[in-house]
């Protein structure tokens, strides 16, 4: 989540043109990734409660996708008729994040959880997580006990969590290390911190988790979460997936007949995607009109002069030799004999000071970019039941969906080129679209948005998000604003879409009522669809 769309992390990488030749050769289909343990079917979806059950419509095909009202975060249930009136349910994440306003957190997420327990009847075969930020996963954590008590068939998650990815877990753990390492420095820097400080220091929240939660200790509740989806249901490894990959669905779901389609994160070795957080404004997203941002970022050094302090005994100034100082001697002379040992240690004050300045801004960008790459790390799944097509992209930013779009391994801010025939097909059939990132300016590229409404296309958009939780809108120039979710997005998937905030309808817990931050009545549904709207929830019929 970014309150910015637009990171100065991004500025280093200059933008490719895409080279014809090195475009990604269209990949086989993958193998599944090797599972020991693979669970055995799991028991099928209760029959009890005959709340799960319905009588599809005219145009229906038998799945019901529930989006929870969860304040800042995203929950889905999606339940599929599997026969007989009886239905098969599978989650989609579970999480919610105060944000940099910290009013994200609108208290209904144990109560949503109770709604699906009772919905799912304790049977529920399938998890999906999508990334491990909390506003996807804090739920697990908080309700870990009630989870724990469910039956479910499989979990899956993105290549990232995979143990058996060396570069991945090598990833992961210094991710959370720097996550970690920077909360603390923005901590502790306490009422003197900048506003960017502070908005930092919350994404790196999302990163960790809250601190102090039961089991959590100092590795924030993500870890707790974490620990459940790959340990803690009984037979249940899970299937870790990228671009491509096989999956082995539960059997309860393969034999309702529902088929799934992984089409990111990219590849582990796609690194350089993985950082790219927005394509260029006006082009590329519905990014705020600023770009000014890249200019203040300060180089202390040219690189000649890094040295690697791991080789520097702590303290010892004297191993540096008086020529280490030599670009911050003021008024360089040619002859560096003539430089006074004096004049050496001003040079060196003056680099320090240096260094204390830049220090903000580095570690500014670290936490921007450690965030950008947790989202992109978002697993991307197409299902496909009796024909209708639903798509999940968590909070994929700008480098994985332009390797699924444009076919590329090489990220381009331009996000230039013709997107590739299979996704153009993806995008022109669509019937549900979970709008990604809470519809934030740097998720759904432009062009994504553009190809789901081809030729009059409707579709149902789904977008779980709470307004004024991040970012601020611009009253006097709507192209300046940083607010999530984003006016121009969503007025461009309002006009070719039945689209749906959940922040639109009031709800209850626990008899108190928590009124509608954006209030509207639901949108008239696409053919083949309806909208109901619950106590804690709308739910979308297909
Ligand atoms: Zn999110």
């Amino acid at each position: 989540m970014a309150a910015k769309a637009h990171a100065p992390g991004t500025h280093a990488r200059k933008a490719n043109p895409r080279p014809a030749a090195r475009r990604r050769a269209k990949a086989p289909a993958r193998p599944a990734p090797k599972r020991k343990g693979a669970p055995a079917s799991p028991p099928a979806a209760s029959s009890t409660g005959a709340a799960t059950q319905w009588t599809p419509a005219a145009g229906e095909v038998g799945i019901r996708v529930r989006m929870y009202r969860v304040g800042f975060g995203d929950f889905f249930l999606i339940s599929i008729l599997a026969g007989a009136g009886k239905a098969v349910h599978l989650i989609v994440d579970c999480g919610v994040f105060k944000g940099t306003s910290q009013t994200g957190d609108i208290g209904s997420i144990e109560a949503a959880v109770a709604d699906m327990v009772q919905t799912t009847g304790g049977q529920v075969a399938l998890i999906v997580m999508t990334h491990r930020h909390a506003d996807h996963i804090a739920g697990f954590a908080r309700c870990a006990e009630t989870f724990k008590k469910l039956t479910v068939g499989g979990v899956w998650m993105p290549i990232w969590e995979s143990e058996y990815e060396p570069t991945a877990l090598k990833f992961q753990a210094e991710l959370t290390r720097t996550a970690l390492g920077l909360r603390q420095h923005f901590t502790a820097l306490g009422a003197s911190a900048s506003e960017a400080q502070e908005t930092a220091r919350k994404f790196m929240e999302n990163a960790t988790g809250e601190l102090g939660v039961a089991g959590a200790a100092a590795s924030g509740s993500n870890a707790v979460a974490l620990d459940l989806l790959k340990r803690g249901f009984t037979g249940v490894t899970p299937g870790y997936y990228k671009f491509n990959d096989t999956v082995q669905l539960p059997q309860p779901l393969l034999d309702a007949g529902l088929s799934a389609r992984i089409l990111g994160p990219p590849p582990v070795a796609d690194i350089d995607l993985m950082k790219l957080m927005d394509l260029q404004k006006n082009v590329g997203q519905y990014l705020a009109e600023d770009g000014g941002e890249d200019a203040g970022v300060f180089t202390p050094f040219g690189s000649e002069w890094e040295m690697d302090p791991a080789k520097t005994p702590k303290g010892q100034f004297e191993c540096y030799t008086p020529e280490s100082f030599r670009e911050w001697v003021q008024n360089p002379r040619k002859s560096w004999e003539s430089v006074t040992k004096e004049e050496a240690s001003q040079a060196r004050a003056r680099m320090e000071q240096a260094l204390k300045q830049s220090h903000p801004i580095a570690t500014l960008t670290a936490a921007k970019e450690l965030n950008a790459f947790l989202n992109n790390q978002s697993l991307v799944v197409l299902f496909t039941f009796k024909g209708k097509k639903l798509l999940f992209v968590g909070d994929a930013q700008a480098g994985n969906w332009e390797h699924w779009l444009f076919d590329t391994d090489i990220p381009d801010r331009k996000a230039g080129g013709t997107m590739g025939p299979t996704a153009q097909q993806i995008l022109t059939n669509l019937n549900f679209y979970k709008v990604g990132h809470h519809g934030s300016g740097n998720a759904t590229p432009k062009a994504a948005a553009e190809m789901m409404g081809t030729q009059g296309h409707r579709f149902v958009a789904m977008c779980s998000t709470e307004a004024d939780v991040y970012g601020t809108e611009n009253p006097d120039d709507p192209t300046k604003g940083t607010e999530v979710p984003r006016g121009p997005l969503l007025e461009k998937l309002a006009s070719e879409s039945a689209l749906v905030r959940s922040d639109q309808i009031a709800i209850t817990v626990g008899g108190r009522q928590i009124a509608a931050t954006v209030p509207a009545a639901l949108p008239a549904p696409v053919p083949g669809s309806r909208f109901k709207q619950g106590l804690l929830w709308v739910d979308c019929y297909l």
